[in-house]
């Protein structure tokens, strides 16, 4: 598709900084207005599908999947050892990536640590620098949030309360889920509500028994909520439906777009409304404001190959380039009117900062299906769901908020966790025989939004294009830990009621971050003392400015964020286009 020239001489209706789920919704949106769009993006347009090649085998890649031989990615003890930049010690790698880019199909869509540089304390920072950004490889699980969460302060008094309630969002989670498509089964849950789902992926034997063991308990297993259409989207020519290939669950994308992807499923789309202009390698480096009224007026981009510096003009800034990046993008954005930032006359940008905690879990087998023939478990989008069980009716009390499980059973085209040992033909036949019997879940669980988890700006570091690099300031707390104790003794107690051996089973907490649910450093909020949006996601400070990704949450649920940021961002882009009609933007 061919990507029309940005005109820098005129006054764009909106310029849209970031091209992943915030940003291509806002693309969508806004055009759908018949607003005259600009998207800037700082990564590549990358032939994707020859990037994720999902129909190749192992045995097709020269390096069996693996990445190339100079290229490395952080392992779980380099994190802990090691603290970012990463300098000293990786000289051999020529490339060095996140822990997620430890495969030859995300090489190129994960970005090298190297160029892009962040200090502080440990955190396993995932970014994706490429028209799209993660969603071209997220696990789409696609869950809802609901009062249990808006309103989470009014039940344990903890944080603030969000200024929205289920009801404002739920007609937006409508649109997403028709727009865009996503599978599931309907359980009436009132602290996890439905999505008008499509056709639902099959729980396979062992899933079934842990669904059956725990109903017993009380508690609630569902089918995997993928953010993928299984019946095919009529309106959208670049999306096919699923056809359960085998692949996906290496998570490398899936290259016939059933999986929601941003420039399938939203910015192509748009563009053919002939109301939006793309520009990809194009690094934001700071929204400029006018030097008479403070408003957002434009924004100074550099383009990521030549390295010339631009700036474009445009009525209204909306900023999606993630939660952190989007922090570090107004606090690189000062001026005489926002001395601290942009936005931020709260202090609070960069602060409130959560994320989900992640590392315990579980590994078992039910022992009646060793032996049996082996199933096709890994052709679909996802195994389970396990659902949030703690602190909905009772108080537990050494931790507030809850924690889910994804997990899944089955054979898969890499056999996992079946704890077998040996060598040779015998070892083979061990596993063949024990694959298809193994289930294993993990949690992921909310961490707190506190204000001193925090972001600031690096007083030196910069990264490949002079931007000041981001420094955190970021650790679990006691909360976290105590949850984190609880997911393994409630997995072990699950597996048992199931009647599984246990194979494996930990509360080892991952390095923060892992999740990649980072969210709240520009939370939304009534009083503009204490947030940086309203629940518009719209600049207290500066009226033409709106933050639309994930840094608009006030606290982080335990379910997964990115259908939230998606409907919360319609929401906004509704609002905005209504607003710039009236002419107060
Ligand atoms: C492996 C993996 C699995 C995941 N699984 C799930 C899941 O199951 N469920 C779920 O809900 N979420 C999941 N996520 C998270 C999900 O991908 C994110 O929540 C979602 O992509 C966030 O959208 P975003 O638009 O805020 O950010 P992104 O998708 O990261 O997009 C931001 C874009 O902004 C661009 N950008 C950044 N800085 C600048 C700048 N200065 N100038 C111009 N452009 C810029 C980036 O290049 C990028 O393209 C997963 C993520 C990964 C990586
Ligand atoms: S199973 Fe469906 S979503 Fe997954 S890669 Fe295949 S077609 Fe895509």
């Amino acid at each position: 598709m061919p990507e029309p020239e940005v005109d820098l001489l005129k006054i764009y209706d909106a310029v849209i900084i970031g091209s992943g789920a915030a940003g291509g919704m806002a693309a969508h949106v806004l055009t759908s207005h018949g607003m005259k769009v600009l998207l800037l993006e700082a990564g590549k347009k990358l032939p994707i599908e020859q990037e994720l090649r999902s129909m190749e085998w192992p045995y097709e890649n020269k390096y069996r999947g693996e990445l190339p031989p100079d290229s490395h990615a952080l392992t779980f003890n380099e994190y802990t050892i090691r603290r970012p930049p990463f300098g000293p010690g990786f000289e051999k790698s020529k490339r060095l990536h996140s822990y997620i880019g430890d495969s030859d199909y995300v090489k190129n869509i994960v970005v090298d640590e190297r160029e892009n540089p962040y200090t502080g304390t440990n955190y396993a920072w995932v970014r994706a620098r490429c028209l799209g950004g993660k969603t071209n490889i997220w696990g789409r699980l696609a869950l809802r949030l609901s009062d249990y969460d808006f309103k989470a302060k009014d039940r344990d008094g903890y944080g603030e309360n969000w200024p929205i309630r289920y009801s404002d969002i739920a007609p937006y989670y409508d649109k997403v889920d028709l727009y865009l498509g996503i599978t599931g089964v309907k359980e009436n849950l009132p602290y996890l509500p439905d999505s008008i789902f499509q056709r639902p992926t099959k729980l396979n034997c062992a899933e079934v028994t842990l669904k059956e063991g725990i109903a017993k308990m009380g508690r609630v297993l569902t089918q995997y909520r993928a953010g993928v259409t299984s019946d095919g989207l009529k309106h959208n020519k670049y999306r096919s439906r699923c056809y359960g290939r085998g692949a996906c669950e290496r998570k490398g994308g899936c290259d016939i777009h059933a999986a929601f992807d941003s420039p399938t499923g939203l910015i192509y789309p748009a563009m053919d409304t002939g109301n939006l202009t793309l520009r990809t390698n194009s690094v934001a480096r700071e929204i400029t404001v006018d030097s008479n009224t403070g408003r957002a007026s434009g924004v100074h981009f550099i383009d990521s190959e030549t390295m010339k510096d631009y700036h474009v003009r445009a009525k209204v800034v909306v900023v999606a380039a993630s939660t952190l990046e989007s922090a570090r993008l107004l606090l690189n954005s000062k001026s005489r009117q926002h001395p601290n930032g942009l936005a931020n006359s709260s202090g609070h940008v960069g602060h409130n900062f959560c994320e989900h905690v992640m590392g315990p879990g579980i590994a078992g087998k039910q022992k009646s299906l060793v032996g049996k023939p082996p199933t096709l478990d890994d052709g679909r989008p996802g195994g389970f769901y396990l659902t949030r069980f703690r602190n909905l009716t009772e108080r537990h009390p050494k931790f507030i908020r809850g924690y889910g499980f994804e997990g899944s059973s089955g054979c898969a085209m890499f056999p996992r966790g079946t704890d077998v040992h040996g060598f040779g033909a015998s070892f083979k036949e061990e596993v063949r025989k024990n694959q298809g019997a193994y289930i294993g879940m993990g949690a992921f669980g909310e961490v707190l939004a506190r204000y001193e988890n925090y972001v600031d700006l690096d007083p030196v570091v910069k990264d490949k294009w002079g931007v000041p690099a981001l420094r955190f300031h970021y650790k679990f707390g006691d909360n976290e830990h105590h949850m984190a104790r609880d997911m393994k003794e409630t997995a072990q107690e699950m597996f048992e009621a199931a009647g599984f051996e246990i194979v494996h089973v930990s509360d080892r907490v991952l390095t923060e971050g892992w999740s990649i649910h980072e969210l709240g450093t520009a939370r939304m909020g009534d009083d503009p003392k204490t947030s940086v949006l309203n629940q518009f996601e719209q600049s207290h400070d500066v009226k033409n400015l709106f933050v639309v990704d994930g840094s608009a949450f006030v606290n982080a649920s335990c379910q997964n964020p990115t259908w939230t940021i998606m409907a919360l961002c319609w929401r906004s882009c509704d609002y905005l286009a209504d607003e710039l009609k009236k002419g107060n933007l």
